[in-house]
């Protein structure tokens, strides 16, 4: 069975916005065993979308569609499935009233182009839409199955989950399920972890594969079987040979953000961490403020920039940053015993390096990341600062990753 989604508005096309439609859905296709074969993204244009939705018909058993079912008159996907499905659209009454209920709700004003949301193409199944005045719908043709979905991602989301993933599965007579479990590393590149699990990545069932991220790397191991029990028995000895060979480099499963990992090990020694970010713009405190026990583990932070903004609310010795700038170890360490003090915390985190300019170049100074615990200060420093999205994430990863390892009493360094 294959399956294929069609993203449908020009400022897609434009690179306004990013297309996290198709990558939702592709990843919730898979849990019910549906291969995805193909992702065409056209723009708002009847003749277009028309004839990509044709070819996507011939070829794929399923096609889902986001976008293009608002009220304006670039939103044309309704006449686009009308047309490449060879048939008529059709005004629905109860639909229109289903949309006047939406707006009643909200006292919004319901305007008059909201009556061509009422239409859809002739013997269409209506999939209401609780969550949003465009109702999506499913056609038949010729065997083959197109599904059209809002393109507001929550919307979207609601409709695949409640209503059209049950459909799929009655509809196609899916028992098969699919699950990945995804192991989270950091502080290992992806090259070295291939070298290490090279083997079983040549597995059919389950498979092995690695993606990179910014400072961290991730192993999925994905199964496929009847039942949740058969592929968990499936997932479950691969993954055990995988945390042999990676051991203290994976950080968290799934979900889990090095946030959540680093929060949640300082919650449960009732430890409390403080941080000075010099280096990613807050970033580096958000992520951890986001972490899911950020409440009980997280003292408070202080994002500063300048030497003088150092001087004046870490009170460091002038004498200090004057000679050791503040890309040095000694100005970290200096800062991160200061933060641990002036938040009343248990541990204090510095990170100083070269400032993020924002562009994905490699700083010529390293960064340095120094943890005050208990038991004396810890030092690491990355061989370069780096800058741009990818290189914050790095350092957050880097630093938060120094605090997990002191908490699990690993090697540091
Ligand atoms: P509505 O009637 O609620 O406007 P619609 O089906 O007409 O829904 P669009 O107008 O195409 O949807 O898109 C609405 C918004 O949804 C877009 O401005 C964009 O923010 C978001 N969106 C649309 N398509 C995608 C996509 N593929 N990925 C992520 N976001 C999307």
């Amino acid at each position: 069975l294959q399956a294929e989604i069609i993203s449908i508005g020009t400022e897609l096309l434009l690179g306004e916005i990013v297309d996290t439609n198709s990558a939702w859905i592709a990843q919730r296709l898979t849990t019910i065993g549906l291969n995805l074969y193909h992702v065409a993204t056209v723009g708002d244009n009847l003749q277009r979308i028309t004839a990509v939705m044709r070819s996507a018909l011939q070829r794929s058993d399923v096609v889902i569609t986001t976008g293009g079912l608002g009220p304006t008159v670039d939103d044309v996907t309704r006449e686009a499935v009308a047309a490449a499905t060879d048939r008529d659209l059709v005004f629905d009454e109860e639909l229109l009233q289903e949309i006047a209920c939406f707006f009643a709700r909200r006292n919004y004003q319901m305007t008059d182009n909201n009556r061509k949301q009422a239409t859809i193409p002739a013997g269409a199944l209506i999939i209401h839409n609780p969550v949003g005045t465009a109702p999506s719908f499913a056609v038949e043709h010729h065997g083959h199955l197109i599904i059209s979905l809002p393109g507001v991602p929550h919307e979207m989301r609601h409709l695949m989950e409640s209503e059209v993933l049950p459909l799929l599965q009655q509809r196609f007579g899916l028992k098969g399920i699919i699950r990945s479990r995804i192991l989270h590393t950091c502080g290992i590149g992806e090259s070295t972890i291939d070298s290490r699990i090279d083997d079983l990545m040549h597995l059919s069932n389950p498979t092995v594969g690695t993606a990179a991220h910014p400072g961290q790397t991730d192993v999925r191991v994905a199964a496929r079987g009847d039942t949740e029990e058969e592929v968990l028995a499936l997932i479950e000895p691969v993954e055990r040979e995988i945390r042999t060979r990676l051991g203290e480099f994976i950080f968290g499963v799934d979900r889990d953000t090095i946030g959540d990992v680093v929060t949640g090990l300082l919650a449960a020694k009732s430890l409390r961490l403080a941080l000075v970010d010099g280096v990613t713009c807050g970033e580096l405190v958000q992520r951890l403020a986001n972490g899911t026990q950020a409440e009980q583990a997280f003292a408070g932070a202080l994002v500063l920039s300048s030497r003088e903004a150092f001087a004046r609310v870490l009170h460091l010795p002038e004498a200090d940053l004057e000679q050791y700038g503040l890309s040095s170890r000694e100005v970290a360490e200096a800062a991160a015993q200061t933060a641990c003090r002036l938040h009343g915390a248990d541990l204090g985190l510095a990170v100083l390096g070269p400032r993020d300019s924002g562009v994905e170049v490699p700083a010529a100074a390293p960064t340095h990341f120094s943890l005050a615990t208990a038991d004396g200060v810890l030092h690491t420093r990355s061989a370069q600062g780096r800058s741009g999205p990818s290189g914050r994430g790095w350092l957050i990863h880097l630093a938060l990753d120094l605090v997990r390892r002191y908490l699990l009493g690993l090697p540091i360094g």
